[in-house]
């Protein structure tokens, strides 16, 4: 045979060119050389001779150190050693060195092809055995990397799939393709009975696997179950110890969630099959262990489920509406009463723009203005007249949730309160007239004592408060009513600034730093001016009412779209955030502030009123001991 490459390391030129030319060349073999050890080394390192022909004389005649650095380089290569002459020690010294033979001058080119060719088949027979050995070696590695797939294939069908009968069935199919079982089954304990019962199978007749339940006393699975042992049978005659069924050989190997064992994974073998090895009681065990995995994801799922039907019921039977998106607005969720309120029907809103759904300008305003000044509670009037107290609350990982209550009952009330109180006040009008006149006549009709002077100005400043009071009362049923329809356009800065002059001397009186950031192109309002005014003024007489001496009150106002938007901030007492959603109420007045001080609760309840009548909204940002901030948007005239 021929093709083979053989290395000449010799310092003899001649003798070289005589194996290389004349002999191995034209035998058929790829002959290269050298006289150098070195570059010897190297040729090793970058190809791989089948055979070298080594001169005596290589490395100063040292040809057992050049024999040792060449198998440095490579420890299997075959070495021929041309020697310069037979003498006894040779063949000794070859059998040590592990050379495979010894040529001697004269160079015979028989002698030469018979070596390098007894050599060559060595070479041959020695990677056969290399060959056939690595095969033995890897052979069972083989077996268990196929194993080791195998149950990767199963991990990866337990976290991919939620159908458990699916996963069940190829945990069982695994299990007897794998042990080459003729069956394979899955008993689980029926909670109700405490028997087992086949939840998977393979090569079982369906009716069997329908009917099959097995007591877990005394039976070969129940021993498993109780002692969390596998079993395992391999018998000559077929057994039927304590299984429903005639087996030669059988493993059980025990199926455990959280240390509690709740069936059994087996293959059998009816009628034959060699018999079972602890090898595959440890990889069905393996199985075993990913069956357990599904069943228990399985039971987590249906008891999350369970619990996630639960709170939707709860969520969507409650008696307020709810309405739920996330972070891009898209709806979540809308409950029974929402859907009700804003006529939606059926279901497929999920996942839409909460503007596409909803079409109530003030609601899409409160989902889509969440972070900007805009207050996080409105009410809403819809179409029938109902009216909805909405919140709005962030739901970290979710989005937000807007809770609607009816209000309408409440409003209800509050109109028929309102107008016993306007009736009332009328009527106490005439009276207190009636009384300041008398009090009056008193001073004109004669001497009165210091003391008497006194009564009558302490009557006459309490009817003077009652007149003020009822005088509020009275101005807010009107607004309430409406009568104050007529209306004309003004340039807000013009209010704002008429009204902050208004207690220009209040506010030096008190040393307050005012700072009024009023752009000239504010837009203007159509509005009721009178109405406008006090409502400024009111929001004004407050923040300087109730900002101590040395204080500071800012006035700002801004055009943002097609709104006006006028805050008043101060560094006031600020109002307790559980007080803050009833300050607008009619008489409420906040404990943050001392009895003392004068006022009758009514002026917030004004300030609304006229607002609302203006189709605008106000509200109060406000912390306790660093002061308030009273928004107010109005529309921007648009005619
Ligand atoms: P009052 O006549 O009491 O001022 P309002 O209706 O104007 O009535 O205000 C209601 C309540 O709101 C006040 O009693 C006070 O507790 C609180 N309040 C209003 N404005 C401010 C403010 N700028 N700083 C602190 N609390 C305020």
């Amino acid at each position: 045979m021929a093709n083979e490459r053989i290395l000449i390391i010799h310092t003899d030129q001649q003798v070289t060119k005589l194996l290389e030319r004349n002999i191995l060349r034209s035998a058929g073999y790829i002959v290269s050389s050298t006289a150098d050890l070195v570059d010897a080394e190297n040729i090793l390192s970058v190809s791989e001779p089948d055979l070298i022909i080594l001169g005596q004389e290589i490395g100063d005649g040292n040809y057992i150190e050049a024999v040792n650095r060449l198998r440095g380089v490579n420890p299997g290569i075959q070495i021929i050693l041309f020697a310069n002459r037979k003498t006894e020690t040779m063949p000794t010294r070859l059998m040590r060195l592990g050379l495979t033979d010894i040529l001697y001058p004269p160079l015979e080119s028989g002698d030469v092809l018979k070596s390098v060719r007894n050599s060559l088949n060595q070479v041959k027979r020695w990677q056969e055995w290399v060959e056939q050995e690595s095969k033995r070696i890897t052979g069972p590695l083989e077996e268990r990397v196929g194993e080791l797939e195998s149950l990767a294939e199963i991990g990866q069908s337990v976290t991919a799939q939620l159908d458990l009968d699916r996963v069940l069935t190829t945990i069982v199919d695994s299990a007897v393709e794998f042990t080459g079982a003729e069956e394979g089954s899955l008993l689980l304990i029926d909670e109700k009975t405490g028997e087992l019962y086949m939840r998977a199978a393979k090569n079982f007749q369906d009716e069997f696997v329908r009917t099959f339940r097995l007591p877990v006393e005394d039976t070969l699975a129940g021993e498993v179950i109780s002692s969390g042992n596998p079993a395992i049978i391999n018998e000559e005659t077929p057994q039927k110890i304590k299984t429903a069924y005639l087996v030669h050989t059988l493993i059980y190997v025990p199926l455990r969630i959280q240390g509690e064992v709740i069936g059994v994974l087996g293959v059998d073998n009816r009628h034959s099959g060699p018999a079972f090895s602890d090898r595959q009681i440890t990889i069905l065990s393996a199985m075993a262990d990913y069956a357990a995995v599904a069943i228990a994801n399985a039971r987590l799922y249906s008891h999350t489920e369970i619990e996630r039907g639960k709170l939707e019921t709860i969520l969507t039977q409650i008696a307020d509406g709810v309405i739920v998106v996330d972070h891009e607005n898209k709806v979540v969720l809308i409950n029974q009463v929402a859907s009700e309120a804003f006529n939606i029907s059926g279901n497929a809103y999920i996942g839409k723009p909460v503007s596409e759904v909803i079409k109530s300008p003030d609601m899409i305003a409160l989902f889509t203005n969440q972070d900007s000044i805009y207050p996080r509670r409105i009410e809403i009037t819809l179409d029938d007249d109902r009216t909805f107290n909405a919140q709005l609350t962030t739901i970290p990982d979710v989005g937000v949730a807007v809770t609607m209550q009816d209000v309408t009952h409440f409003k209800e009330l509050d109109r028929i309160k309102s107008d016993f109180v306007n009736t009332v006040s009328h009527d106490l009008r005439s009276p207190l007239t009636a009384i300041l006149g008398y009090v009056e006549l008193i001073e004109r009709s004669g001497d009165i004592s210091p003391q008497q002077q006194e009564f009558v100005n302490r009557v006459q400043m309490s009817v003077h408060n009652i007149t003020n009071l009822i005088n509020d009362l009275l101005d807010l049923g009107r607004i309430d009513a409406g009568f104050d329809a007529q209306k004309e356009v003004i340039p807000m800065s013009v209010i704002i600034r008429y009204a902050a002059e208004n207690r220009r001397q209040e506010i030096q009186k008190k040393k307050i730093d005012l700072s009024l950031s009023i752009p000239e192109e504010l837009p203007s309002v159509l509005c009721n001016p009178t109405r406008m005014q006090q409502m400024m003024d009111n929001l004004i007489g407050n923040a300087v009412k109730y900002t101590p001496e040395g204080g500071s009150i800012t006035i700002k106002a801004q055009h943002e779209k097609d709104q006006v938007i006028v805050q008043v901030s101060d560094n006031g007492p600020g109002i307790p955030p559980s007080e803050q959603p009833y300050i607008f109420d009619k008489f409420f007045r906040a404990s943050s502030i001392t009895d003392e001080t004068p006022g009758t609760g009514l002026g917030l309840a004004i300030v609304k009123s006229i607002v609302e009548n203006h189709q605008g909204r106000v509200w109060c940002d406000s912390t306790l001991g660093e002061g308030s901030t009273f928004t107010v948007v109005l529309p921007v005239n648009d005619s």
